[in-house]
């Protein structure tokens, strides 16, 4: 896999720019490495962060990227030359799961992609639902409490605002902040505003307890999301990836225990809860998976 930085302030076009690049160097390289040629070239998997409209293939608003109504999958479709296919991020991260990764041969799978936001991807029955409007899935801004935490949403107590890695950065630094003893402010060098979800697990795999009580938490929260949707959709399979899930143990222990506390015990029985196979790729392998889908048929 190849990657690169988006650098979303300098606008969409270079950013649209920079994926034409990558794709026709990928092209270029195995032309003259003699492994294929461009003909074995058939066509463009993109997922992008939404809310979008995949028949336009358009994405309609992304608050971190700044794009609004803007046409991602003609613009590069046309620059390459070939055919191309739009879905969410999420979404086509879960379909790579069920494809080639933890949740192959399972039907009816839930993945949650914990990171600078909370993503869900829903596949029912093979294939992934996108709802109406092409929104399903949006499980961080599912509300736990609804006078909590303001969400970048602009909504209170979404799931997002207590355990995305931002929220937990944040809530660690609250703690932080009422004097709790942790080995975090010396891991910033006493800066707290440097505090990162991936500083948090660091400390809990130093032995942090402070930092394993914050853990415990997040995953409470995110417990209380997931037996909601447990209950309402009877997952055979949940998925979780990002980077929090390097947090192991601590946070998959009590995320199980607060499902089972708080779900119908026939549907959590039913459920396993695991941690991605395929990491940062799934999302790749998955929009692979979305072109052909949509092209070709059932994978
Ligand atoms: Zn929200």
């Amino acid at each position: 896999m190849r990657s690169m930085p988006t650098d979303a302030h300098v606008g969409a076009k270079f950013v649209v720019d920079r994926i034409v690049g990558m794709i026709q160097g990928v092209m270029r390289d195995a032309a003259r490495e003699g492994e294929l040629d461009d003909d074995a070239f058939i066509g463009i998997g993109l997922g992008s962060p939404g809310p979008l409209d995949r028949e336009t293939g358009t994405v309609l608003e992304t608050p971190n990227l700044g794009w609004r109504n803007f046409p991602l999958r003609d613009l590069i479709g046309k620059s390459v030359g070939l055919p191309a296919e739009l879905d969410n991020d999420a979404n086509a991260a879960t379909l790579g799961e069920c494809w080639q990764g933890a949740a192959r041969g399972v039907s009816e799978v839930l993945g949650v992609t914990l990171g600078t936001g909370i993503g869900g991807g829903l596949v029912i029955n093979g294939e992934v639902y996108h709802g109406a409007s092409d929104v399903a899935g949006e499980i961080g801004h599912m509300t736990i409490d609804s006078t909590g935490r303001r969400c970048a949403c602009g909504n209170y107590g979404c799931l997002e605002a207590y355990a995305s890695g931002p929220a937990i950065a944040a809530r660690a630094v609250e703690g932080l902040e009422a004097e709790a003893a942790s080995l975090l402010p010396d891991m910033v060098d006493g800066d707290l505003d440097r505090i990162t979800a991936a500083h948090v697990s660091e400390a809990i795999i130093a032995g942090d307890e402070y930092a394993a009580d914050v853990m415990r938490e997040t995953a409470r929260f995110l417990g209380t999301g997931v037996a909601n949707l447990v209950n309402i959709l009877n997952p055979e399979m949940i998925v979780v990836s990002g980077g929090v899930t390097r947090a192991g143990d601590h946070l998959f222990g009590p995320l199980k225990a607060e499902v089972r506390k708080r779900a119908f015990k026939v549907a959590a029985d039913a459920c396993r809860i695991v941690p991605s196979e395929l990491g940062d790729t799934a999302g790749v392998i998955g929009a692979a998976a979305t072109f052909h889908l949509a092209r070709l048929g059932p994978i």
